[in-house]
């Protein structure tokens, strides 16, 4: 077994997920090693692979083997980004757990900054992405037009660059695995907890290898969820133009009534297809925003898993709370 200067009995979790990362798992590895060597406390790492088609799994199973610390579990396919975060925080035992991408654009030099928060008695510590220039034009602006438009549409306030890189203590994370919600969106949720809550602006690497999973679809798709996961402001700004356009109407009728007796009836051709048009296209519009909640609940009602695990050398155990501190097995290596 390695051996550290471990003078806490406090461990770390550290949870990665990890789709189609071969490239990058073993100098994240290396790098979140070095930061945490360096620190008095015992950790372990949580790869959660999300059904990756790479080598990445075999990498970690050969990670596994060569340290004590190393963890992976298999997920039975691709459940996401954020179903793979959620799987690595349910499992997760340490007395605090961190969250970072497997790409490096989480810098590991950050996560003393985490650790000295945890220490000074926060129980969540979240990152914001500084606006960096290495992040494409687009990234950069529709992410900022997403946090403004999340904030203006919902209860909670959200930072600009609101990361999934973070830490939580024993006391945060088991609140959050409560969370039973089919459609993640953790950022958001967090910042719905409470709790006492830092936060810690950062500058985000380049990705050390490899392409982004989020593709503008998906991207377009997360923003959507958020929204409509934490506002139905969306559905009442449908009723209210619906109310607008009704009386909008209202007024027209006696036009229409004016113009059949003055016999200029057939003339209004061109206004009749505008009008059907723009209210057709209104209508689907509503209809549709309508549909994105009904779809959310239709999802939710079934109460599916979020995710299956299909094979993990972490140690399996009974539900969280019925652990006792004698059950915990930590390897302070
Ligand atoms: N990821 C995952 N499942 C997915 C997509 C991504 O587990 O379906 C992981 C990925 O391996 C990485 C993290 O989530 O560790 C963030 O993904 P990515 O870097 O592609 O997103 P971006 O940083 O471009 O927003
Ligand atoms: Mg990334």
């Amino acid at each position: 077994m390695k051996q550290h200067n471990v003078k806490s009995d406090k461990n770390i979790s550290i949870v990665i997920p990890t789709y189609n990362e071969e490239t990058n798992i073993e100098k994240l590895h290396k790098e979140v090693c070095k930061q945490m060597d360096a620190t008095e406390y015992g950790y372990e790492f949580i790869f959660v692979d999300d059904g990756s088609q790479d080598a990445s799994l075999d990498i970690l199973k050969r990670l596994a083997n060569l340290h004590e610390n190393c963890y992976y579990i298999e997920l039975s396919k691709n459940f996401g980004h954020q179903h793979a975060l959620k799987c690595g925080m349910d499992t997760a035992e340490g007395d605090c757990i961190i969250t970072m991408d497997c790409d490096l654009q989480h810098p590991p030099e950050v996560i003393s900054q985490l650790l000295e928060k945890w220490e000074q008695g926060f129980d969540i510590v979240y990152t914001c992405r500084e606006e960096s220039h290495d992040l494409s034009f687009f990234k950069r602006k529709s992410s900022s037009l997403f946090y403004s438009l999340m904030n203006r549409l919902s209860d909670i306030d959200l930072e600009n660059g609101a990361a999934d890189f973070r830490l939580m203590n024993r006391k945060a994370a088991d609140a959050f695995i409560k969370f039973e919600e089919n459609e993640l969106f953790i950022r958001g949720l967090v910042k719905w907890m409470g709790f006492r809550q830092a936060s810690i602006r950062y500058v985000p690497n380049n990705r050390f290898s490899g392409e982004s999973k989020y593709s503008v679809m998906k991207m377009i798709s997360f923003a959507i969820k958020g929204i409509t996961s934490f506002s139905t402001k969306p559905l009442k700004i449908a009723a209210t133009l619906g109310l607008f356009f009704f009386f909008m109407s209202l007024t027209y009728i006696p036009y229409v009534i004016i113009s059949y007796f003055n016999g200029h009836a057939v003339s209004g051709w061109t206004s009749l297809i505008v009008t059907v048009i723009f209210f057709g296209g209104l209508q689907l519009l509503m209809v549709g925003i309508i549909g994105l909640y009904l779809g959310k609940l239709v999802i939710q009602a079934k109460y599916r898993p979020l995710y299956f695990i299909k094979d993990t050398n972490y140690r399996v155990t009974k539900h969280k709370k019925q652990n006792t501190a004698s059950e915990k097995s930590f390897l302070n290596v």
